[in-house]
């Protein structure tokens, strides 16, 4: 028989299973500490709590934390680690070092279900949501992970890895929750990025609940007929109701958006592209990153030139938006944007079928 994951178990929950099994409830709270703000492993490290009640846990539940499968360590200081789910499924994180921050960059979903035509994640298909709990480990392993190699901790922290945030909708609020919390890892929302491919529904929803972490849309084409060609999500969700959903999200938080935009050689980047990006930043509050495109296995698109980067940024600055060019980290191992496809299992396991064929 499985047990039971007790970390999907609310604090008063974990009270009534400790009076069920004849515990006094008061332990909830040190159990709590274990699980969200120290971090446990396993029942075993709770120190603080008598061995029976220990013993008994352990036969009733578990934590099901996610393990360390691979870890590369890029010439630029980058470091990308493959994650063991507890069912044995495979996802990536990042830690992204830079002298004024320490950011981690996590996975919602295992593979994604949406086809971004310049983005590796896309040719793995959705297996299934990660759980929140499984987001809040990503974050705890890879604090200690910054801490470990940069004595420092994260500062930030981007969704921007495998999967789409916006259609895993309560598992990332509720991770979220437990990375800000309080007795949870503490860090502060603001610090907090959620980047998705636009679901309008979904960005509705984030204002509604009025939630205080950051919101980034990939954009990376400002009209209907180049960004369709590119992200299919725009057939449903396209740039009128996008943009009327990102001016809601801001009118009801106040948070200003980050537009994403992957330049891409002779496809996005030319003068009236960015004629057309202008037009869409009018009335949306916002700031664009322009990132250098990085190039994925039997890719379509080839990355910008840095002229026309500095062009596109210029562009934009006269016309009052504050621009930044991202340049990509990591590449090297596989570890920048759009470039998450669990390569590293992938040659694992045809090792593995070739060991076993001779
Ligand atoms: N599904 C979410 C989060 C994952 S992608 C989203 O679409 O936003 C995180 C960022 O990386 C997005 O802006 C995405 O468009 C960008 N990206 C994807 N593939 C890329 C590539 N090959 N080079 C550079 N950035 C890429």
């Amino acid at each position: 028989m499985q047990t039971k994951n007790i970390r999907h178990l609310s604090r008063e929950e974990i009270s009534a299973e400790l009076t069920s099994l004849g515990e006094p409830a008061f332990r909830a709270k040190q159990i709590w500490q274990w699980l969200w703000e120290k971090n446990a492993s396993g029942f075993e490290e709770m120190s603080n709590l008598p061995k029976g009640l220990r013993d008994k846990l352990a036969e009733n539940f578990s934590i099901f934390k996610i393990t360390i499968q691979s870890k590369q360590v890029s010439s630029d200081g980058t470091i990308k680690l493959g994650f063991t789910l507890y069912d044995g499924e495979i996802v990536e994180g990042v830690l992204i070092p830079a002298d004024d921050r320490m950011t981690a960059c996590i996975s919602s979903q295992v593979g994604c279900s949406l086809s971004c035509s310049f983005c590796a994640t896309a040719s793995l298909p959705r297996k299934r949501n990660l759980y929140f709990d499984e987001i809040y480990d990503q974050v705890a392993i890879i604090n200690k992970i910054a801490l470990e190699h940069y004595s420092k901790k994260l500062s930030n922290i981007v969704f921007m890895g495998m999967g789409e945030p916006l259609l895993n909708y309560s598992n990332v609020i509720k991770g979220i929750e437990r990375i800000t919390a309080d007795d949870g890892l503490g860090m502060a929302p603001k610090r907090i990025t959620v980047s998705t491919a636009g679901i309008a529904k979904m960005i509705h929803k984030l204002a509604d609940d009025d939630v205080k972490f950051n919101l980034a849309l990939s954009l990376h084409a400002a009209t209907d007929e180049k960004r369709d060609k590119i992200m299919a999500i725009n057939e449903t969700n396209n740039l009128a109701a996008l943009k009327e959903a990102l001016i809601y999200f801001h009118d009801k938080t106040g948070t200003r958006i980050t537009l994403e935009y992957v330049m891409l050689s002779g496809y996005n980047d030319m003068k009236e592209d960015v004629v057309e990006l202008v037009k869409f930043c009018r009335n949306v509050p916002s700031k664009v990153n322009l990132i250098e495109y990085n190039p994925i296995e039997n890719g379509l698109f080839k990355k910008s030139s840095g002229n026309a980067l500095h062009r596109f940024k210029d562009y934009l600055e006269d016309n009052h938006i504050i621009a930044n060019i991202r340049r990509s980290r990591g590449e090297d191992i596989d570890a920048a944007c759009g470039q998450l496809a669990n390569k590293e299992l992938a040659k694992a396991e045809l090792a593995d079928s070739l060991a076993q064929s001779k």
